[in-house]
């Protein structure tokens, strides 16, 4: 697509060429069928109108070095898929089936992938919903499984520059037994509120804390946290964190570099103490962070001058980013080059 600014895109909504698609009935998913239509059309007392069965993936395709388009972990997105399914009582998608679903729908829009070198990617929206008319509360027997596809800029168009993140203790974005496990568009709907009054008092990201106790870190809005201190990559392991295959990339990449990995409760306390700090997921990789602010305390925690990113943030940043466009060896088949 020569006439496309691809390093000026940003992360909205753009219609491509075609979406695939598969509804579930009568027991059995249907055939994978592309289709040019951006709409859909269902019941209005479909399961996912009213009572949230709902889940969905983000995952991007690259242009590589050698010009060959490259997916990123794309079975474990299948696989966190079929767990958000089964936790909603869905019917999911075969890893197979998903996997066929995203190749399909990227090379039928291979010209939306955005070139080599320009920062942009295809970012890639596989989504799962209950469209079989339920009043009564119990799942329903139809779904829809769609994938759509829209070409979305470089994060970082000005450098890999750290953000401004503040502590919301009035909000919870999950429960401690809860759905923050599962990818579900419920979690994005019950933690809105808090990232709108972050971003009014002028903070992009808002730090949640665990729901029963306070005391420990739970996400980054809807990102990993992950921290540096001595030698060590620390992040929180937590029913209530949502298993993102990005941090599980980075913990891989900084064993490598010989960081120790601890994944553990990180109690709130801790953040005084780290080195680095940062938000991890596919978006921006890690966005770095430069801050914390915690209203309880009118305290302001700075990471090195709250400005630049730490040094192994930008080296795990750039680590990660290689394997992506093929610029660096791919040790542990994270890719799958179509
Ligand atoms: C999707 C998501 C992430 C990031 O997961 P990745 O697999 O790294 O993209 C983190 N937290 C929440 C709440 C998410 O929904």
């Amino acid at each position: 697509m020569e006439h496309m600014d691809w390093g000026n895109l940003g992360f909205g909504y753009r219609k491509t060429d075609y979406n695939i698609r598969s509804y579930f009935r009568n027991g059995k998913w249907e055939e994978l069928t592309l289709s040019t239509d951006e709409n859909i059309s269902m019941s209005m007392a479909a399961s996912c109108l009213h009572y949230g069965q709902e889940c969905f993936e983000g995952l991007k395709a690259f242009r590589g070095k050698d010009g060959r388009i490259r997916l990123f972990r794309v079975d474990e997105n299948a696989k966190r898929m079929i767990s958000s399914a089964e936790y909603l009582c869905m019917a999911p998608p075969s890893v197979e089936m998903f996997t066929e679903a995203v190749k399909k729908v990227v090379l039928a829009n291979e010209r939306f992938v955005p070139p080599y070198g320009t920062g942009a990617s295809l970012y890639i929206r596989p989504l799962l919903i209950g469209t079989g008319p339920q009043i009564g509360v119990h799942p329903t027997d139809e779904y829809l499984f769609i994938v759509f596809v829209m070409p979305v800029g470089p994060y970082y168009k000005e450098g890999f520059h750290p953000i401004k993140v503040i502590i919301d203790r009035d909000h919870d974005r999950a429960a401690p037994l809860g759905t923050g496990h599962i990818k579900a568009g419920g979690n994005y709907g019950a933690s809105l509120i808090s990232g709108e009054i972050g971003h009014e008092k002028g903070y992009p990201s808002v730090l949640y804390l665990d729901a029963s106790h306070k005391k420990y870190i739970d996400e980054c809005g809807a990102a990993n946290f992950f921290a540096i201190r001595n030698g060590s990559y620390i992040t929180p392991d937590s029913h209530s964190v949502l298993p993102s295959i990005t941090n599980k990339s980075l913990r891989q990449l900084a064993e490598d570099m010989g960081l120790k990995v601890e994944r553990r409760l990180v109690e709130v306390t801790e953040l005084p103490t780290f080195e680095e700090a940062g938000a991890c997921g596919t978006a921006a990789v890690i966005s770095p962070i430069g801050s914390i602010y915690d209203p309880e305390s009118n305290q302001t925690i700075v990471y090195g001058d709250g400005t630049k990113a730490g040094p192994w943030s930008e080296k795990l940043y750039h680590a990660l980013r290689q394997i992506q466009l093929g610029e660096s060896p791919d040790p542990y088949g994270w890719v799958t080059i179509l």
